[in-house]
């Protein structure tokens, strides 16, 4: 649709950030045009609809879609947090980076089964996505789908990440 090609060409390309050689996808003008953000909160849920209870966005661009889907869906939200920011976790899972690890944390305020849309804005490595998936099982959730803004061909996170369901709305 014209609405979504016109949304694929607001996501910026900007070179050598946040390190040389690294070419870093920015959605923050996508993010500022109302019409491009319908479109796009709209074709990252549209493959799931009706088959989750709840969206979990990932910090912190994944918040800034994962607030509008669970709207649009009627759905509740779920923030999963970089470790060390949340009152009471119940959960972490931790993954590696190019230098060192990160972990992600989340609570277990959802009843157990909840079947959760998993949503990030940046399809990499595969590394956070999969963390993402190992902490919802952890906590006894089923993950009923993931959904990411723009995947990155080439860094194997597809292959990674294993799910042939995985939906991405843009892909490089
Ligand atoms: P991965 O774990 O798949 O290697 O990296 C994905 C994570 O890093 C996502 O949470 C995403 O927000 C962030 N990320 C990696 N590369 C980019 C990029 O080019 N643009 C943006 N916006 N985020 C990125």
């Amino acid at each position: 649709p014209a609405e979504l090609e016109r949304a694929r060409r607001l996501i910026r390309e900007v070179p050598d950030y946040p390190s040389p050689g690294i070419l870093f996808r920015d959605i923050a003008p996508l993010l500022a045009d109302g019409q491009a953000l319908r479109a796009t909160v709209e074709a990252l849920i549209a493959p799931f609809r009706g088959a989750f209870d709840v969206v979990a966005g990932l910090e912190a661009r994944g918040f800034l879609l994962a607030g509008p889907a669970a709207y649009a869906s009627g759905t509740g939200l779920m923030p999963i947090r970089k470790a060390g920011k949340l009152p009471r976790p119940a959960a972490s899972a931790r993954y590696a980076l190019e230098y060192g690890t990160a972990e992600i944390e989340a609570h277990d305020d959802l009843p157990a089964g909840s079947r959760v849309l998993l949503i990030d804005d940046v399809l990499a490595t595969g590394g956070t996505l999969i963390a993402a998936r190992t902490l919802l099982a952890e906590l006894g959730y089923v993950t009923a789908g993931t959904a990411i803004l723009f995947e990155i061909d080439g860094l194997g996170g597809r292959e990674a990440f294993g799910d042939p369901a995985l939906h991405t709305v843009f892909h490089s």
